[in-house]
Parts: C-alpha cells; structure tokens; sequence
C-alpha cells in the first residue's frame, strides 16, 4: 500500500544527529549533549505537599477542563513576574497559557507562515524552533551574529532585499545553542527596525531569569510601542520541565489568534499542571528557587570553563556564557564535529554538534556544550575526555601544516 503523507513531512525527516545522540543516553557517556535542568534542584518534596493540597482544595475543579486561555491565578503570577523581571507592563489578559515554550513556537508557525513565506532568524538558532517552523514549509533566512548576537545591519540589510518575510525569531538572552546575550544597544536598535519595518518578532526567553552575573537587560516585549512582539516564556528551566507549562505573551490582536490556534490544538494546558504551580507560587518563594538554580549553574558554568582553558587545545573559541545552560565551541574551520562526535562517543563523551542549529546548514565546525546537568566531577572528567579527543585532531591539523 503506498502511503501519501502530507507535502509538509518532507522536510521533516529523521537525523542522523538523533541517531547519534541516541547513543549518549548510555549510563557510561557524560552527556553534555542534552539541554536538561539539574534533577536534584528539583522540588520535588514541596510539590508533593502542593498536589495534595491542591486536590485536598479544589480537587474536582484541578480534574476538570479549564479554559482554553488558561488558569487566571496562573496567569496574574506571570504577568506580575513578568512586569517584575523582563520590565514588561502587562496584565493577565495578555497570557496563554501552553504546554510549555515549544508548543508557542509551533503556534507561531501556525499563525504565520504560509508556505515559502520568510522567517528570520540568528545564526545559529534553537534547532526545536528551526523544527517547528519547518512544519509550515517557510524559507530561512540566517542573520549573522557575533560575539553580542544578532549584527543588526546585516538584519537590516537583509530586511531591505528580502521579500515575504513574516516573523523573526530571536532569542536575546543566553542563546540556545551559543549562550550569548544581546547587550542593551542591539536590543535598542532591533527594535528600532523592527518599528520601521513592521515584522513581528518571536521573543523566545526560556533561560533570562537564569542570569549569574551581570545586570538584567529589558526584555524586547518591554520595549514594544507597536504590538509586534511576541513573548514565550515557560517554568521548564526555571521550575521543572515535567509540568509542561509555558506561555505566550501577546498583543490582544495577535494572542486572539494563538488562543484560537490552541482551541484547535488541544483545548487548554492541563488544568492541574497549572493549579500546582500557580500554588506552589502562592505559598513558596519562586525566587528563592531560582536563586538555588543560579548557585549551581554557576559553579557549573565556571567549573566547565576552567576545566576547558586547562584541558582543551589551543586554537579553540568558547562562549562566556552570563547565564543560561550552554556554551557554544568553534573548531577551526575545517573539522567537521560530527566526525569528531564519534571518536568521542568512543571515548564516553558527547556534546550536539553544531551543524543542525544553522537552518540552512553547510557549518560543521562547532559544537554545543551543556554545563547544567552533570554533577562537578563528570564535568571534569568529561571535558578531560574531549581534551584528548580535540587535541588529536588539533595536531593531525598542526603537523599538516
Ligand atoms: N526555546 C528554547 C530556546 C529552548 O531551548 C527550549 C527547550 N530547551 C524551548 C524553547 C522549549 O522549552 P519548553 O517547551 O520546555 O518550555
């Protein structure tokens, strides 16, 4: 029997990557391949008092549907949070809530894109976002970066020659996969093209409560005078994934469409995903959490780094990450990092290589590195491990020469 799938599968086929990364699941690997939160600062005893509090209080209400917009508690908690942290001055009516942040990306896609329509994005962009977009059949247009992200006048001059572009999607603090963060002047000067130009942009900020040092930058949500931004934020790096609750935030035009767009999907987020958290807001100090959060991933941060200007060769370039979960490795330029990422699978180490988050591919030469999950000394260990496998290559480079 031939089977005819729609045309939009075609560009969603398997990788190899996945293949690989596969094999990183084995207990003997130190994975830094995985984007995960730290298990163990899970809260794992307060949400076993909150769900029985929650059903012991409302229980036939957290078992019921709820409304598609989401949990109204839930939603003032973020909406003050947000006015709090990303400078935002917004209420509850601008939330929805979703299962997590990457159900708002494939909503964007949805109330977007058509297909060969344009979206923008950095390069290298979060390789689930790339994904979920793909979905929609749109083309990629990758914006240069550099150490400060996104360059603004190749956006720009992109914007000027490019026709049907639909929405940029940008992540301004502790880019998935680079770690990078746009200072204050990018931000201001996005903002200034995008007001000239009038692009609706996603503002993907799973990671900016996750900032280990350094002045909280404003949000581009905070400094939108013309309702093009849209915000996606989610519990799952600064809370725990397993909940599946995200959202968006969105000018009443706009979030009209993605409420819509979720009737469609699944009704609502579940109504006791929602009522946990929004308690555990109530009686816990969400901050407190975070700060326990930020401790670990700190030390983490500069334990990996000091290991790697010890344990890797010279001739390497690394992010330095403020905050967030990643570090991002550029190799020179002719060595691919998924050859590399076999030898070190050999070795019982592994990270992504780096090729999956261009959108339009044809970058080999870097990789990403994820300092949350593994205890201090797989970080040493491993980065020791990926010094040998590096330092192999590096030389056979040398002697080349
Ligand atoms: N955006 C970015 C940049 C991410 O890195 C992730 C996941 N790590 C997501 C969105 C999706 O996260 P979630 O659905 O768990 O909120």
């Amino acid at each position: 029997m031939a089977i005819t799938f729609a045309r939009r599968m075609e560009g969603l086929k398997g990788s190899e990557i996945r293949e690989l990364l596969k094999l990183t699941e084995k207990p003997e690997i130190i994975s830094f391949a995985g984007g995960l939160p730290a298990p163990e600062l899970f809260p794992v005893e307060e949400m076993k008092k909150i769900s029985t509090l929650v059903l012991e209080e409302s229980g036939t209400a957290a078992l019921q549907y709820t409304t598609t917009e989401g949990f109204p508690p839930l939603r003032e908690h973020i909406a003050d949070r947000m006015n709090s942290k990303n400078k935002t001055n917004i209420d509850k009516d601008s939330i929805l809530i979703t299962n997590g942040s990457q159900q708002g990306l494939d909503f964007s896609g949805k109330v977007f894109l058509d297909e060969d329509d344009v979206v923008l994005c950095e390069s290298p962009s979060y390789l689930g976002a790339i994904n979920a977009f793909k979905a929609y059949q749109p083309k990629f247009v990758e914006v240069p970066t550099d150490n400060q992200g996104m360059i603004m006048e190749e956006l720009e001059n992109i914007i000027k020659t490019t026709d049907r572009i639909k929405m940029i999607y940008v992540i301004p603090d502790f880019q998935n996969p680079t770690g990078r963060t746009w200072p204050l002047e990018r931000r201001n000067k996005f903002m200034e093209i995008i007001n000239k130009y009038e692009i609706p942009v996603i503002e993907d900020n799973p990671y900016g409560e996750l900032r280990f040092e350094g002045e909280n930058l404003p949000s581009l949500k905070s400094m939108d005078k013309k309702g093009l931004v849209v915000f996606l934020g989610s519990f799952s790096k600064i809370f725990c994934p397993g909940y599946r609750i995200g959202w968006v935030c969105a000018p009443e035009e706009i979030l009209s469409k993605y409420i819509f767009v979720k009737q469609g999907a699944d009704l609502q987020a579940s109504t006791i995903s929602q009522r946990e958290i929004s308690k555990f807001m109530d009686i816990y100090d969400l901050d407190e959490h975070v700060d326990k959060i930020k401790a670990v991933y700190t030390r983490r941060r500069d334990l990996m780094l000091k290991t790697m200007k010890e344990e890797l060769p010279e001739g390497l370039e690394y992010t330095y990450p403020e905050g967030g979960l990643f570090t991002w490795v550029e190799l020179p330029s002719h060595l691919n990092s998924k050859v590399i990422m076999e030898e070190c699978i050999a070795s019982n180490v592994a990270y992504v290589p780096g090729g999956s988050f261009f959108p339009n591919g044809g970058k080999e030469n870097n990789f990403r590195l994820n300092y949350s999950t593994m205890p201090d000394e797989k970080i040493v260990e491993g980065i020791k491990r990926l010094g040998v496998v590096l330092r192999k290559h590096m030389e056979v480079e040398a002697e080349s020469l």
